[in-house]
């Protein structure tokens, strides 16, 4: 069963001047149990709002929201089997950790017995047994956010959302975090719901990822899948680095196509797709697999160009070549060897090779 599904769902906001404005627009997505499952997007794509929808904080203009199967039109946030955990945490300054997250079960009057050993058991999860009597002033960043994490798994909801919830904290710390939040779903089993707006983030952490842009969800699939196979020119530029080149369809039969790059270079592309002979397309494909050889080093047809840019990343090397006046590719290194980092200055005549089975075609011209 899904967990979470929309069908449908817009949301219209009203302006100051009383002009419409819609920040999501058709959402449709399915979001099975015990996923972790990022929104990911560029600042005001609709990512908030859609999680807000989700919890019961706002309703959407149009269309639903189901968890776990039941409609939620009419049923307000407390009602709802799901919690969030937000970017600023919103803990109490003058509560203790353990009161902290005790809060909401007080709430609900339960037994004293009961709220002592489920208070218990969410900080041993969050592992901060031992920091029950402190105040959150007297916290780490990560341990703040662990206390906000323990505070929304403590209720036992079926689905947690979180609202970019590293966003506050150093990039080591972030990244020790995301692999702990990982672990911690596995370890619950619990569906939950990330959004962010750090490419990396959700390709480290998730199951799958619901790409969005101005309010329409682009593409949904794994990590590999958004990564190797973006769906159109926004998806492959916000993931990672792209290369796009302009092509010519010159051949088309059942395997594949064969496509005239830059005017200058046939290249024979598996796939499945099927594009009329003399179609303009764009074509994909990933710095990292592109190969740079010196000039003349392959005795085959190949892109050549001139380096104009090397920069030096440690683990890589990045290269920009151009090829033409109007068009440039970008390529990248893994520095395994030493001997690798003298090669190809600027101002070098160069050749790269690209492997036909990782280049994407873009229907788009
Ligand atoms: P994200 O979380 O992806 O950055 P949001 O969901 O917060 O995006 O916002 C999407 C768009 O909707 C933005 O342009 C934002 O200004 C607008 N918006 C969000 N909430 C409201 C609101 N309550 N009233 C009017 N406009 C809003
Ligand atoms: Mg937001």
């Amino acid at each position: 069963m899904n967990a979470v599904e929309l069908v449908g769902v817009s949301k219209v906001f009203l302006g100051k001047n009383k002009r419409e404005f819609r920040a999501v627009h058709q959402v449709s997505l399915q979001i099975p149990e015990g996923e972790f499952f990022s929104l990911l997007g560029p600042s005001g794509c609709g990512k908030t709002t859609i999680l807000r929808m989700i919890a019961g904080f706002e309703l959407p203009t149009t269309g639903e929201v189901y968890i776990q199967g039941e409609q939620m039109r009419d049923r307000p946030p407390f009602h709802r089997p799901v919690n969030t955990v937000f970017q600023n945490y919103a803990l109490f300054p003058h509560l203790t950790v353990a009161e902290n997250v005790a809060f909401g079960l007080e709430m609900e009057n339960l037994p004293r017995q009961q709220i002592r050993t489920r208070v218990g058991d969410a900080l041993a999860l969050v592992r901060l047994n031992g920091l029950e009597d402190r105040r959150p002033r007297q916290l780490s960043g990560g341990q703040q956010q662990r206390v906000a994490l323990a505070r929304a798994i403590v209720k036992q909801p079926q689905v947690l959302l979180f609202d970019e919830p590293l966003g506050a904290l150093d990039l080591k710390l972030r990244k020790e975090m995301q692999l702990e939040l990982k672990h911690m779903q596995q370890q619950l089993g619990i569906t939950f719901i990330y959004v962010t707006h750090d490419q990396e983030e959700a390709l480290t952490m998730s199951d799958q990822i619901a790409v969005l842009q101005e309010g329409k969800v682009l593409q949904v699939g794994t990590p590999t899948e958004i990564y190797e196979q973006p769906n159109c020119r926004f998806v492959a530029d916000f993931i990672g680095e792209s290369n796009f080149l302009v092509g010519r369809v010159i051949e088309q039969d059942s395997g594949g196509v064969v496509v005239l790059v830059d005017e200058t270079l046939p290249i024979s592309i598996p796939c499945s797709e099927t594009f009329p002979v003399g179609k303009v397309v764009t074509l994909v494909i990933r710095p990292e697999k592109a190969t740079i050889h010196p000039a003349h080093y392959l005795d085959q047809p190949c892109l050549a160009g001139i380096v104009t840019e090397v920069v030096y990343l440690g683990t890589d090397t990045r290269f920009v070549i151009r090829l033409t006046p109007q068009s440039t590719i970008v390529v990248r290194r893994q520095n395994i060897y030493r001997s690798n980092l003298d090669c190809f200055a600027i101002g070098e005549s160069v050749q790269i090779q690209m492997a036909s089975d990782s280049i994407q075609i873009l229907g788009e011209g």
